[in-house]
């Protein structure tokens, strides 16, 4: 392979990666999206590593693994300074019956919560007398606990309603005396100034299987009595029922979920002001980024940071890199410039991207000269 085919090889392939990594790529930041579509400048998901054999992950706050010190986590419901009478045995966390709810000491709120649960194998009671235990996300939402493997009872107290508000759509569950597993992502309800801007959802996994899928919470549900919308604390304990039956707990950890849009968080659609003052803040990110770079690097650096947000420095300077970079393509001789091919064809891409999102005038002397050498070198037709 000649020399020169290497040098354009490399070229173009630094193109194709710049256009898959880089900015001017998809879609441009709007009014309530402040990354453009496939966004590197989006920070990449941090890493968890995933539990093994049943374990909780690296990044979960375990409430219970088995240890008969974890019974310090946990205090009586009724009087929270006191101890629970709730034992652990054989690595498991069991309901004394008569004893009281036990909660968490830890507080918290918007989580993705694992739990395993298991009724007694030996079969007693029936309908809401059987197996009851219930957990309660932030003291206030039940999700039922009851063995229903060969027990009818009314479908809002079913496993893993969300009692009194709505019944699961299967029952999922193994034998009396097996462990089920639930898996859970709450949300509590948001009030602003006495409004609800933002209901609170539950979705469940029985045992793997979804049972509640991104159920509207009305308050926190309850007995006999329709519950209706009401504020919640920031956060609260996850508290574990008494029903007088002695349910056995394992396995127990929850993870923190991000802040939702609606309340200053930068998952999903944002508002207008905050998606104004993430993407001032990306701008920043990238025009600092920029300052440590140099060449065709740097300057596209500060035209991309214009995407987020204008800077009449950085489009200054952007600008007149741009002239610069095609002040050297038209001085590059004939028998040099195939050598330019993936550069100019970069640039290009990036005025037209530019271009097309009104970032700068459609007829900006750049893009216009550098469509003219593109044009009379042929690089826009396919070889
Ligand atoms: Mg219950």
């Amino acid at each position: 392979m000649k020399r020169s085919t290497i040098h354009v090889l490399a070229a173009l392939s630094t193109f194709t990666a710049a256009h898959a990594e880089g900015g001017f790529y998809g879609d441009a930041p709007d009014a309530t999206h402040p990354w453009a579509i496939h966004d590197m400048n989006r920070p990449q998901p941090p890493r968890v590593e995933p539990g093994k054999n049943g374990a909780a992950p690296s990044d979960a706050i375990v409430l219970f693994s088995g240890k008969a010190e974890e019974i310090e986590k946990w205090q009586s419901d009724k009087q929270p300074a006191e101890p629970t009478k709730w034992e652990v045995k054989d690595g498991v966390l069991q309901c004394v019956p008569g004893s009281g709810y036990i909660r968490s000491k830890e507080e918290f709120a918007d989580c993705q919560l694992h739990i395993e649960w298991s009724a007694p194998s030996k079969v007693e009671g029936n309908s809401q007398g059987r197996g009851n235990s219930g957990v309660f996300l932030m003291g206030q939402v039940e999700v039922q606990v009851l063995d229903n493997y060969n027990n009818p009872t009314y479908p809002d107290g079913f496993a893993s309603s969300i009692y009194g508000i709505n019944p699961p759509m299967a029952n999922a569950l193994n034998a009396p005396g097996e462990w089920q597993s639930y898996d859970i992502i709450f949300r509590r309800p948001i009030f602003k100034d006495g409004q609800e801007i933002d209901p609170g959802y539950i979705t469940v996994f029985v045992n793997g299987v979804c049972t509640q899928d991104h159920t509207r919470l009305e308050g926190g549900g309850g007995h006999m009595r329709r519950s209706s919308p009401r504020p919640f604390p920031e956060k609260g304990p996850l508290k574990l029922q008494d029903h007088g039956n002695p349910v056995r707990y394992r396995n127990i950890w929850y993870r923190p979920l991000p802040k939702r849009a609606i309340e200053g968080g930068d998952t999903s659609l944002m508002s207008e002001a905050a998606t104004a003052a993430k993407r001032a803040e990306i701008a920043k990110g990238i025009r600092e980024d920029a300052a440590k770079l140099t060449g065709n690097a740097k300057m596209y650096r500060l035209l991309e940071s214009l995407c987020y947000a204008d800077d009449s420095a950085a489009r200054e300077a952007g600008i007149k890199m741009a002239a610069a970079f095609i002040q050297t393509l038209q001085d590059t001789p004939a028998d040099k410039i195939e050598s330019k091919k993936g550069e100019a064809l970069q640039f290009q891409k990036a005025m037209n991207y530019l271009a097309k999102f009104k970032i700068l005038p459609d007829d900006f002397p750049a893009k216009q000269q550098v469509g003219e050498i593109v044009k009379k070198n042929e690089w826009d037709k396919k070889k």
